[in-house]
């Protein structure tokens, strides 16, 4: 990379699920500017104002340089020694599930591949899981469960071919900005183009909406079961297509009968009206995308809500055709791509079934793995769980901040305070998890390695390293490698990142037969000069470039028929009391990006929302003698958070709301996830993050 003199090198954005292309310039061999790429189909040149500031977070201050195990720099080899000893030695004394690994969505495709592939092939354990459980396993749980495969139907385009744009449970304008200013110019092309945003606040997406429904919140799921009714009811059925390709129906609607248009308003807590028109909308509109994301996969019952999306769109045909279909996007840059390769514990790799002995057989004879994992492992909450029970001895935590973003912080400390050894991969120090690590590995970040990312619509794009490393810091896949080989187990001996992107695209042809739409294998044996000038793939691949999935009809399932499940609204199960009378929503802001760890280094966007806040309803405010701006405490069963006041009535009385990023790092006591308890989806494992009861008072 530094043979950069004055050029233009390409990349994609380290932060969202739209996965932006970048256009990094140098001067001299210094990235000087960043655009977005005018070619990238994500983006089209687009940026939003977290992606135009990404060069400012690559200041090397408070950057990890030096290996360092129980505080002190120590040389790799040293490092990586006492890793590969204390991992033989805890997996000898009390076997392959006495350890985890704990991943990340913003790790590339690669480091997410080696890494299932040393727990779950050689390791003989799938205690491997990502915080991409906190982000969107509900959405994927439902996908599996209704097409037999995780597959997001729809792509970007779409968004500008559809007649009616249901936005349920996201606020795009603020957390997939590039999205939003699609759909922003799809609207101004055809204002015929309805938008209907369905969220218990009044965010800025509502800017775009022809209507706002502010729900009760978690009763998303009624919402689409009363639709299902109304579309029986109402002539609204794809008879043809919910005989030919699905199975399961009759109990689904069976269920769905019960919410009328009148119960639905009274459980959501909607007029009458608002419920009809939204169901008219749907009725009468060819092509409909319902667009979700975290406010409908962080919760209690957020499997089921995803299935009441699809359930709809399978009932009225209004998928798998341009401008239709339930169409989830993911929050982190690379959460499809650890997807893809099985990045979660109840996965196996290439949308191959964990639980599966024919699937097990096929990824071990691939692999030549000495032992397969042979049944599910721990997800997020669970995995912390044992930890803190003493199962669990040794964990590898990489990229990412569990002491801020797992539910119910005093239980997170306790599980790594009991782990025996904690190891931490991070670029930077301002991190909370890191106090607790024995062993903390300064790796490469964004602009620094090279690999590939998936973004929301399936399509996989090139990261590039485009400038040096900083002091010693290594890349994920090779840290994982080298302690791989330390601890005597062969497969893992590759010279160059694309040997990794060979090995993967290849497996997911592997005995395929077309039984799965993830099939990579098209894209062929790249040397490394074709993988670095990697074009963005959208899959499945196909001849003549036809990406669109399930064309036959065909889907993943063992009968080939899309399924249908039942769905019984359940309300939040952190309800509130007369001890905890206030509802707490949290979610992203526009500047920041997760715990901060990368844009609390740039000062601009840090400029933008200094401090922490919360947001309450001016009723409440007045009963309580709170101004804007005045000191207050959220308090809940699991803990609390000092912040300002914020008034407004953009959330409902009754209702507050925090913002997620702030860390010890950056204010004390402003964690809002030590609000939470942790209460996970029965299915997904995804906990209930969008929805716990406080008490509020003035400080
Ligand atoms: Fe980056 Fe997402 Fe913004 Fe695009 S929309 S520039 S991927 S943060």
């Amino acid at each position: 990379a530094t043979e950069h003199k004055n050029c233009i090198g390409q990349t994609t954005c380290a932060y969202c699920g739209v996965g932006c292309g970048v256009d990094i310039h140098f001067e001299k061999g210094e990235p000087v500017a960043i655009e977005g790429t005018p070619s990238h189909p994500a983006n089209y040149g687009k940026l939003c104002v977290k992606g135009n500031h990404l060069l400012e977070t690559l200041t090397s201050e408070d950057r990890l340089i030096t290996p360092q195990i129980d505080g002190k720099s120590v040389s790799w080899h040293l490092a990586t020694d006492m890793i590969a000893d204390r991992l033989i030695e805890t997996i000898r004394s009390h076997g392959p599930d006495s350890v985890a690994f704990y991943l990340s969505g913003q790790l590339l495709t690669e480091d997410y591949y080696v890494a299932n592939k040393f727990m779950k092939g050689y390791v003989g354990s799938a205690n491997v899981d990502t915080n991409s459980r906190l982000c969107m396993s509900s959405a994927v749980a439902a996908y599996i469960r209704a097409f037999g495969e995780d597959i997001v139907p729809c792509s970007y385009s779409d968004l500008e071919q559809t007649d009616l744009l249901i936005i349920i449970g996201s606020n795009a304008a603020w957390t997939h900005p590039v999205l939003y200013q699609r759909i922003e110019r799809a609207k101004q092309i055809n204002p015929a183009m309805q938008i209907v945003l369905i969220d218990p606040r009044r965010t800025a997406t509502v800017e775009i909406a022809d209507k706002h429904l502010a729900l009760k919140p978690g009763t998303d799921a009624a919402i689409y079961n009363g639709l299902l009714n109304y579309l029986a009811n109402y002539d609204g059925l794809d008879k043809c297509f919910i005989e030919k390709h699905t199975e399961n129906f009759d109990g689904c609607l069976a269920e769905a009968k019960q919410w009328s248009v009148n119960r639905v308003a009274s459980f959501c807590e909607l007029k009458v009206q608002e419920i009809e028109s939204l169901y008219d909308l749907f009725l009468c509109s060819p092509r409909v995308i319902s667009f979700y994301s975290m406010g409908i996969n962080q919760s209690s019952s957020g499997t089921d809500k995803c299935q009441s999306i699809i359930n709809a769109h399978l009932a009225s045909g209004k998928l798998l055709r341009p401008g239709c279909g339930p169409f989830s996007i993911t929050g982190q840059p690379n959460a499809m791509g650890g997807r893809e390769v099985g990045g979660m514990s109840n996965m196996l790799t290439s949308h191959m079934d964990i639980e599966n002995a024919t699937h097990r057989e096929q990824v071990k004879t691939f692999w030549q793995s000495p032992t397969i994992a042979s049944k599910a492992g721990l997800k997020a909450v669970d995995m912390f769980e044992q930890m803190r029970s003493g199962q669990i001895k040794a964990v590898w935590i990489m990229a990412t901040n569990p002491m801020v973003s797992l539910p119910n912080r005093p239980i997170i400390t306790e599980a790594l305070k009991a782990c025996e050894t904690v190891i931490v991969s991070d670029c930077v120090a301002r991190n909370d998890t890191l106090e607790y690590a024995n062993v903390v590995l300064p790796v490469s970040g964004w602009l620094e390695k090279d690999g590939t990312v998936t973004n929301s619509e399936r399509v996989i794009s090139r990261q590039r390293g485009l400038i040096g490393p900083n002091g010693e810091v290594k890349h994920d896949w090779q840290i994982i490698c080298e302690v791989a080989k330390k601890m005597g187990f062969d497969g893992f001996d590759y010279q160059h990142v694309h040997e990794i992107f060979n090995e993967w695209t290849a497996l997911t042809g592997y005995k395929n037969n077309g039984s799965r739409q993830l099939d990579l294998s098209a894209i062929g044996r790249l040397s490394q000069s074709e993988y670095n000038n990697l074009k963005p793939q959208q899959w499945p691949i196909k001849p003549g470039g036809d990406s669109r999935v399930f064309v036959d009809r065909q889907f993943s399932t063992s009968s080939g028929r899309a399924h249908f499940h039942p769905v019984t609204p359940r309300l939040p199960i952190q309800t509130t009391s007369e001890q905890f009378p206030i509802v707490m929503n949290s979610g992203r802001l526009r500047d920041h990006w997760h715990t901060m760890t990368r844009t609390g280094r740039s000062a601009r966007l840090h400029a933008h929302t200094e401090h922490p806040y919360i947001e309450i309803n001016p009723s409440m405010a007045r009963t309580l003698d709170i101004v804007d701006g005045d000191l207050i405490r959220a308090q809940s069963s699991t803990g609390e958070v000092i912040a300002n006041a914020r008034v407004t009535d953009s959330v409902r009385k009754g209702q507050c709301f925090m913002p997620i990023h702030w860390s010890k790092q950056y204010a004390s006591h402003a964690k809002v996830s030590a609000l939470y308890q942790s209460v996970i989806d029965p299915i997904s494992g995804q906990p209930e993050s969008k929805h716990t009861a406080v008490r509020i008072e003035k400080m």
